[in-house]
């Protein structure tokens, strides 16, 4: 509002406005040529664009649309509702008086127009008019100030800073608009980089920062016109291909992306060699998925892929989801037995074959769990070699067997022996042979009465670090024992490197042995023949019947386990069926296990 207000007098009489006019400009309210005249209703709605005015001095009694009706249609104009409205009138009784304030007149004031009155009303009005301008340019002002506040948290939100690449959320929301458009067929790409976080480390964020946008550099030469790529977090990337709804289609486009890591990314300092890793799944009209959901998914195959090595890429399968699912509830559950305890160890009598001694045992882990019951090793301990919970659960069988065996050491029975299993994993650990020295020393175990069974494919998976190994055991008088052999393929040739004690011939060779269309049984034959000659005790391993004891002993093999002998056994049933308190018969001898010699 100017400093002269626009004023309109509405009034059918033309005096009437001179006398108003002369008052208002008298008391320098505003201007005369301000002040417009409207001799009728249907004039005043008209002028209002031209005159807009801060102000209306309305006449009550006119002939045809009288004030009550101009003021009622005045304030059911949104754009004219906010100007003050002043009734003037001769009839000021109560109830006409009531009907102006029912119409939106703001005041009123009496014929004849007194001089004082009318400044004081007017003045009062055009405050509030003012007020109400100051009031509506400072909320536009706020709500432009909102505007762009809000545009550029968009663009925080939408834009990642260090590489201009549209961000999660974009991409997120890029997805939604395709999946609500049901839009064709797409790819969604999702790429990360394979052990960034040793560029971090190793070189610096600086250097780092610099490697990450030089890939996004490169990865947006495979992103069309239709495509989408973005920077999700850290070192993951994410395309959206539109389109690309075939395995035909995507391949090539995968091959040429990630080969193009073959070569290096420039940097300030040189060129740097990064490579990644990617997860695919697809997306389009008939998808239910959510967006977050279909990046779940490509996450998913990319963990996948990472399994499988660097530069490798992966589709997403729903069943895969769910093996990988299982993967971890079991994993997750195997820690959380781990922290309670939940293993325990069984024992599998050895036994001499010649006189049906119990010659020793063997340590097999059991788990306890609290819905599934007893678990027997081979569904979870294959999972735990992936994971290295095996390292932990290895070392605690070792421990509970080895106070074990010392006990039934210092109980009477000095003789026997204790086997327990190494896995591939626990070859790398480089703590292994500390922990075992550890275990030894707490549990005052004699090491000579300590056998390690590791497996024959063990052994030629990390040949180098099992001679190591092997080699250090051996020089504390722990034996080594060949399990499963026969089954692992190893060249005779590369046996004789390793120091080794004792061979365990593979249960699926005893059971060979006189079955009528088994395949004879010169494995067997030939394994203790080997054991002989290379100085080593044979065990045959799931000995089940009288006949495949018979065979084993006439062969000359020493040792045998199996369920024809006894399952494996907790502790204390253990020494009830065969640590006997020693009598003056068997002076301090172990019961002979199942029948004597004399059946045969
Ligand atoms: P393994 O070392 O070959 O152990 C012998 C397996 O054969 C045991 O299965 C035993 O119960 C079973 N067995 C023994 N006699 C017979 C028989 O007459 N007939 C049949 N059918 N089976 C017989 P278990 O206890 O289920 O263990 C399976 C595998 O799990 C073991 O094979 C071993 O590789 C692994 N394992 C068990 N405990 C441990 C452990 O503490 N650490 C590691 N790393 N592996 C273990
Ligand atoms: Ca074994
Ligand atoms: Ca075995």
């Amino acid at each position: 509002m100017t400093t002269s207000p626009s004023i309109l007098v509405v009034d059918d009489e033309l005096d009437n406005f001179d006398v108003l006019a002369r008052l208002l400009t008298a008391s320098k309210i505003t201007t005369r040529s301000n002040i417009h005249y409207a001799a009728d209703g249907h004039e005043a709605l008209r002028s209002l664009d031209r005159y807009q005015p801060d102000l209306i001095l309305l006449d009550v009694m006119m002939p045809d649309l009288d004030g009550i009706e101009v003021c009622r249609r005045l304030k059911a104009m949104p754009q004219w509702q906010p100007v003050p409205v002043i009734m003037v009138t001769a009839l000021v009784g109560k109830a006409d008086l009531a009907q102006c304030l029912a119409a939106g007149a703001d005041d009123f004031i009496g014929k004849p127009v007194h001089r004082v009155e009318l400044n004081a009303r007017v003045r009062s009005m055009l405050r509030i008019r003012q007020q109400y301008y100051e009031l509506t340019t400072f909320n536009s002002r706020l709500e432009l100030m909102v505007q762009q506040r809000t545009a550029e948290l968009e663009r925080l939100i939408f834009r990642d800073g260090l590489t201009q690449l549209p961000s999660r959320a974009f991409f997120l929301k890029a997805v939604a608009d395709c999946l609500e458009q049901g839009a064709e067929a797409f790819a969604i790409v999702l790429l990360d980089c394979d052990q960034f976080q040793v560029v971090n480390g190793s070189f610096g964020n600086v250097i780092g920062d610099e490697l990450l946008v030089a890939i996004a550099q490169r990865l947006q030469q495979f992103c069309g016109p239709q495509d989408l790529l973005a920077r999700l977090g850290e070192d993951e990337f994410c395309l959206l291909l539109r389109g690309v709804s075939t395995i035909e289609a995507l391949t090539p486009v995968l091959e040429r992306l990630l080969g193009s890591f073959s070569s290096p990314f420039p940097i300030t300092y040189g060129e740097f060699f990064m490579t990644v890793c990617a997860g695919v799944t697809w997306g389009g009209a008939t998808t239910e998925q959510s967006p977050e959901a279909l990046l779940q998914e490509a996450d998913t195959a990319m963990y996948q892929a990472k399994r499988r090595g660097k530069g490798s890429w992966q589709v997403f399968d729903r069943a895969m989801h769910l093996a990988l699912l299982q993967q971890l509830t079991l994993e997750n559950d195997l820690q959380r037995s781990l922290d309670q305890q939940d293993f325990i160890t069984y024992y599998q009598p050895i036994v001499e074959l010649e006189t049906g001694r119990v010659a020793g045992v063997e340590a097999l882990v059991r788990w306890q769990h609290p819905e599934r019951g007893l678990v027997p090793p081979d569904s979870f301990i294959p999972c735990m070699e992936g994971t290295g919970l095996v390292i932990r659960v290895g070392m605690m069988v070792l421990r509970q067997a080895a106070y074990r065996m010392h006990r039934w050491h210092t109980q009477g029975w000095p003789d026997l022996t204790l086997s327990v299993n190494l896995s591939v994993r626990q070859f790398s650990c480089a703590s292994l042979l500390a922990d075992i020295d550890a275990i030894l020393a707490e549990t005052g175990l004699d090491p000579r009465r300590l056998k390690f069974e590791i497996t024959e494919s063990a052994i030629m998976e990390s040949a180098t670090e099992a001679v190591k190994i092997t080699d250090a055991l051996r020089s504390r008088h722990i034996e080594i024992s060949i399990d499963d052999f026969g089954t692992g393929y190893s060249s005779l040739g590369h046996l004789h490197q390793f120091s080794l004690d004792n061979l365990k011939i593979d249960r699926s060779f005893v059971d060979q042995i006189e079955k009528p269309n088994g395949r004879h049984s010169y494995v067997v034959n030939t394994i203790v023949a080997l054991g002989q000659q290379l100085g080593l005790a044979v065990i045959a391993e799931g000995i089940e019947t009288e006949a495949q004891i018979h065979y084993l002993r006439n062969l000359g093999c020493e040792y045998g386990q199996g369920f024809l002998f006894a399952k494996p056994l907790p502790a204390v049933e253990f020494e009830a069926q065969y640590l006997c308190p020693p009598s003056e018969s068997m002076p301090s001898a172990l019961t002979s296990v199942h029948r004597p010699r004399s059946t045969h």
